[in-house]
């Protein structure tokens, strides 16, 4: 997980989130099992779903694996919409994830939220283990079942990768010639796109 910011609140959002609350919340009152249903699918626009994936480029919020290369993803409600029910429309509770870390969030709160957090302070990184730093931490790490298999082997090709590379800048007599190929390593994480950055970065620690 990384710290990531909200970008811009889309357009539909903007104009419809105050319609679309008291609709839902006048369904809730009436008891209408159907069209709360109905009523809250109403988050999942394109518009919204294109914007979110921007902010987290196109990874989810919370395992940093690439999602749109395999699946459509999932829009995430931090604060989860069957129990934040004013939350269901609100721009800043909404962000991108896999399926799989959306379905293991489930209706859990209280996990290191990575807009608002600075994820490095509550989880670090032993190889390709993400460990908890703080109590918060390592209940994120647990149900979302961030060391699971798949996540574990993704994660430990792209350690490699970095240290591959690293081994090959160590080598390097020329110090500014060093110098200027780890800047380029680092500018490459900086840049928030590749997979499993707080893990790489891991690895780039090393050289200082
Ligand atoms: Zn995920």
């Amino acid at each position: 997980m990384i710290k990531l910011t909200k970008g811009p609140e889309p357009e539909v959002l903007i104009n419809n989130k105050g319609r679309w609350t008291r609709d839902l919340l006048a369904a809730i009152e009436e008891g209408n099992a159907e069209k709360i249903r109905a009523v809250t699918k109403r988050y999942n626009h394109s518009e919204v779903k294109t914007a979110l994936k921007e902010e987290t480029r196109q990874k989810c919020a919370y395992c940093e694996a690439n999602v749109t290369d395999v699946a459509h993803g999932d829009i995430e409600h931090v604060a989860p919409k069957s129990i934040s029910r004013d939350k269901t429309f609100e721009w800043e509770n909404l962000t991108f994830t896999c399926q799989i870390c959306n379905q293991n969030k489930s209706n859990k709160e209280g996990f290191v939220d990575p807009y608002k957090e600075e994820p490095d302070e509550h989880i670090f990184f032993a190889g390709a283990f993400a460990k908890g730093k703080s109590l918060k931490g390592t209940l994120t790490v647990a149900e979302l079942k961030l060391n699971r298999i798949a996540l574990i082997e993704s994660r430990n090709r792209e350690i490699e990768r970095y240290a591959d590379q690293l081994e090959k800048v160590f080598l390097i007599p020329d110090e500014r010639t060093k110098e200027l190929l780890l800047a380029s390593m680092l500018n490459e994480l900086d840049g928030g796109r590749p997979e499993f950055i707080a893990a790489c970065r891991m690895v780039l620690s090393q050289y200082r």
